[in-house]
């Protein structure tokens, strides 16, 4: 057996330890070629999506019509149930691109992740109502407002629309799982839920991350196209031309007019996983076996912020298996799935310490396990190849937008959010290495920023543009 195998010769062990880093390092590297070739086939899926109804990426019509004009003003609260929190805004546009933003988090348990749908709107409700008694209320509790406060609902998950108020649930993703709500109208649930308070708050809009994001994006930088989240799941929006939209042909929009489309290509390559079968790994098909929705949201499980820890822990698990690693040491809480958080490797790759004290903290510290620095050396690199092929992965959706709309000659602005955009280390610049290997010189044309606060600021520029409309008797 393996078990005893280089105990008292470390250079073996060393050896060892570059072996398993080279064929990592095979299995995670993407190249240039193969960006282009999954671009290639991601631009055919996007137009698959517009043409017909129920494709693997549904390109949902979001129902935002056009970009705000940035003098959008008022005041209005904003519901944000994200894949790790949920948060509540009252954001006061001030119009010329300004806002304020109060806000209140909640961090989602995982029992709340798999409730009864119901109870999940509830909760929702219940923030809510308390968020408004501590911000409006006088010292009787009583609520004071002068007028209704219209309220944009920020839910981060596929929904299929036929106007803003209303937004059916495709499916959960993010590891979610409340029952009786996929196929349900999650506006009506919430709105149930918010009746029961009585609050002078009235729900105009219901809206994707993603598109706010798009649209808080463009309300400060008028360049922006397109908008991203990488965070704890990972998709796209961007604003199309109604003519390009086959399969609402029916409705008869104006046709010169554009809408919002969510992408919702974290569901790029499920079900088949044809587009990327030559690079899915089997740590990749592990994860999306164990997940509670096998097959779905593919492109998304080998990129966002919820499933590289894991890959990493895999990794790892592999080499305790094959006894390369903490040979003697007890590493049962290692062995858990989902130990190991993808923060860690955000934590590992920014080590400034020589001895990568950091990573001797965290062994230790979550699992109870001593390691030597050339373990450490090895961790931190292969993080490292696991979040530079999140990254560059990561472009390809982009890529794909920026291709289909024609937007690389002239260049655009993409808003990025979410966990992995603004805290990973190096995460936008590998994201724009990749753009370079796979337009050249041009992808500089492409400029991703830190987006402004989609869920919120976003969601409620959307409230204003919805009332607006109304106003103007508008769909
Ligand atoms: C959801 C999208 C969302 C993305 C980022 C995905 O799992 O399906 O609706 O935009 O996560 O939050
Ligand atoms: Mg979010």
């Amino acid at each position: 057996t393996s078990s005893h195998k280089h105990e008292d010769n470390p250079h073996a062990r060393e050896e060892e330890l570059n072996k398993a880093y080279e064929r990592f390092e095979k299995i995670f590297t993407i190249t240039p070629q193969r960006l282009r070739m999954i671009t290639d086939r991601f631009v055919g899926v996007l137009e698959e999506g517009l043409q017909k109804d129920g494709q693997t990426v549904p390109m949902l019509p979001a129902y935002v019509f056009g970009w705000p004009t940035g003098d959008e003003q008022g005041s209005y609260l904003a519901l944000d149930l994200g894949g790790t929190n949920l948060r509540v805004c009252h954001v006061v546009l001030k119009g010329a691109g300004k806002f304020e933003i109060t806000q209140s988090k909640f961090r989602l348990t995982e029992e709340q992740k798999q409730t009864e749908g119901q109870k999940l709107f509830d909760f929702c409700a219940d923030c809510l109502a308390t968020f408004i008694k501590d911000h409006f209320g006088d010292q009787n509790g009583d609520v004071i407002l002068e007028e209704e406060l219209a309220l944009g609902f920020t839910f981060s998950y596929p929904m299929e629309q036929d106007k803003i108020d209303h937004g059916k649930l495709v499916r959960w993703t993010k590891g979610f799982g409340n029952p009786n709500t996929e196929g349900r109208d999650c506006a009506a649930m919430f709105r149930e839920s918010l009746d029961k308070y009585k609050l002078p708050i009235k729900m105009v809009s219901i809206i994707n991350d993603t598109t706010g994001t798009l649209i808080a994006s463009n309300y400060v930088n008028q360049d922006t196209r397109i908008a991203c989240i990488f965070g704890t799941g990972c998709n796209a929006a961007y604003m199309e031309h109604m003519k390009d939209i086959p399969k609402i042909k029916h409705l008869g929009l104006p046709e010169d007019e554009e809408m919002a489309i969510n992408c919702e290509y974290g569901a790029f390559d499920s079900f088949k996983h044809e587009h990327m079968a030559e690079i899915r790994t089997k740590y990749d098909e592990h994860i999306d076996m164990h997940s509670n929705k096998p097959h779905e949201q593919s492109y998304e499980k080998m990129i966002a912020g919820l499933y590289l820890g894991e890959l990493f822990r895999l990794c790892i698990c592999d080499l305790i298996d094959e006894g390369v690693l903490f040979l003697g040491q007890n590493t049962y809480k290692l062995e858990k799935t989902n130990a190991f958080d993808t923060a860690f490797l955000s934590l590992m790759e920014l080590d400034p310490t020589e001895e990568l004290l950091t990573v001797v903290g965290l062994f230790t510290h979550f699992f109870g396990i001593d390691t030597t620095i050339e373990e450490r050396q090895f961790f931190r690199k292969l993080a490292k190849l696991i979040g530079t092929r999140s990254a560059r992965l990561s472009s390809c959706g982009i890529a794909a937008l920026v291709t289909k709309m024609g937007y690389l000659e002239k260049g655009c602005g993409v808003g990025a959010d979410g966990s992995l955009y603004s805290k990973y280390p190096g995460f936008a610049d590998r994201l724009h290495q990749a753009l370079e290997d796979i337009f050249g010189e041009k992808g500089r044309n492409i400029k991703t920023y830190q987006a402004e606060d989609g869920s919120g600021v976003g969601s409620a520029i959307i409230a204003a543009m919805t009332k607006a409309r109304k106003e103007a008797g508008k769909y």
